[in-house]
């Protein structure tokens, strides 16, 4: 069944497929089939957000959303592999073998009989006010987040200027922007985020919002930013968002002590940096190469120069051995970091190990090297010795050490050994059931 027509008046732009470039064969046969599904159920269904910006762009969508008129219970009712997430966002998440698919039911605008959904300061609380397809539109971010895609007719629909800042490579927010931002903070690090990964050019009104609400990221919980933190650090635009958070003055939102640490040019701080932009550039190298990378490795990287500086000045000033130093200042400076952006613990104890095992590694005696090789963590925390030695911050010649002790073959059969040592306890070790994740997306 097609979908029905929209009650808008306004602006639209119907792009039939002669006239854009995604090709049906370019969309995730789940997502085809979810929209298909819903829609001969009678109900609006289209693609939305990203995936409709990214396939317009030629860029390969990194997941695919849906935005529907049905509700989420009307959602649920229609696929057996659904489940219902999310308080303040109520989404359909539908799961296929290796994939998911999230749907959203149309925003709408609240009205007074609606429960109280802004906070003073104008934040949005809730947002389960249901609506159109034109409602949903200006309730989203950027204009270039705003196209559907209607898989029925293979149409694009643009209800705004998408398509147009799109032509323009432009970010902007839709309607005023330092109103939307005062609703959602985060949409400026979305705005930051998307500018970098795109390379389009911030709007000057969206920018100026930027400059002058930065701030109220502060009012932000400690989870949701951790999930941004990730999206913005772990997802192979690491170095563009992170020039883009210094240059929109964003970055001192997420890491505070990094940034004042920064800007109080403390001694060594040029190694500090140079050690931050190898370790965020080597992080999307290795998420090109397929390899895994860990907000425990990301965090101890980040938060290097506090911790640093800091344990720098417990060594000289306090007496304390350089290990002891490295644990208070670990502790101090991520108890802090956790109140900004949260760090679960099974990454908030490694990232501490990654600190406290440095001094570790220029003990060379034969047991202690033995140990240290079996450790866990051992990998990380060399490979975070690397860097320290590629900045000055660590003798060259014992990273090398380092580097060919594990060549031999003695200390290759102990890792081994050890390793399944470890994949045994990890495995018989009582599992206590995860905890349900709260819903992050807005
Ligand atoms: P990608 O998935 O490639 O990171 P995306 O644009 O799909 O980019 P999502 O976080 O998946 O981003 O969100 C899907 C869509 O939901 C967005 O395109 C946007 O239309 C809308 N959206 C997401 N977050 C917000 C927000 N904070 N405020 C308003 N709209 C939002
Ligand atoms: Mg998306």
């Amino acid at each position: 069944m097609a979908n029905q027509t929209f009650k808008s008046n306004s602006s639209v732009v119907v792009i039939p497929p002669a006239e854009h470039s995604i090709q049906l064969d370019s969309i995730s046969e789940n997502a085809i089939s979810v929209v298909k599904t819903i829609c001969a159920a009678g109900y609006e269904a289209y693609l939305v957000g990203g995936c409709v910006r990214d396939l317009l762009l030629g860029l390969q969508p990194k997941d695919f959303d849906v935005a529907t008129s049905a509700t989420p219970e009307q959602v649920q009712k229609l696929f057996p592999n659904c489940r219902l997430i999310g308080r303040r966002f109520r989404l359909a998440h539908i799961y296929f073998r290796r994939q998911l698919i999230e749907v959203a039911t149309f925003r709408g605008a609240a009205n007074e009989e609606n429960e109280k959904h802004v906070a003073d300061d104008g934040r949005i609380l809730r947002d389960n006010v249901y609506g159109t397809l034109d409602e949903d539109a200006i309730r989203r971010d950027l204009t270039v987040n705003a196209l559907y895609y209607d898989v029925n007719e293979q149409t694009v629909i643009d209800l705004g200027e998408g398509v147009k800042d799109l032509e323009a490579r432009t970010i902007k927010m839709i309607g005023d922007p330092a109103t939307r931002f005062r609703e959602d903070p985060v949409r400026m690090l979305r705005a930051a985020r998307f500018s970098a990964k795109l390379q389009f050019e911030i709007e000057p009104e969206t920018k100026g919002a930027i400059f002058e609400l930065a701030d109220l990221l502060e009012n932000i919980s400690s989870s949701r930013l951790f999930d941004e933190t990730k999206k913005i650090f772990l997802s192979g635009y690491a170095k563009a968002n992170y020039q883009a958070l210094m240059d929109y003055q964003l970055f001192g939102s997420l890491f505070p002590q990094t940034q004042h640490r920064l800007d109080a040019a403390s001694e060594g701080i040029e190694s500090d940096k140079k050690m931050l932009d190898i370790g965020i550039h080597n992080t999307d190298l290795r998420v090109e190469q397929g390899k895994p990378v860990t907000p425990a490795f990301l965090y101890a990287l980040l938060l290097w120069p506090e911790v640093r500086y800091k344990a720098d000045y417990y060594h000289k000033q306090e007496s304390m051995s350089k290990k002891q130093a490295l644990d208070v200042a670990g502790s101090e400076v991520s108890s802090l970091q956790l109140t900004r952006t949260s760090l679960p613990r099974r990454f908030s104890l490694p990232m501490r190990e990654i600190w406290s095992m440095q001094p570790w590694f220029e003990q060379k005696s034969k047991p202690r090297v033995n140990r240290l090789v079996c450790h866990p963590r051992f990998r990380a925390a060399y490979d975070f010795l690397l860097l320290r030695a590629e900045v000055g911050q660590a003798d060259k010649a014992l990273a090398d050490w380092w580097t060919q002790i594990q060549e031999q073959e003695d200390i290759q059969e102990l890792q081994a050994q050890s390793k399944t040592k470890n994949d045994y306890r990890s495995k018989s070790t009582h599992r206590r059931p995860r905890k349900k994740r709260r819903n992050s997306n807005h």
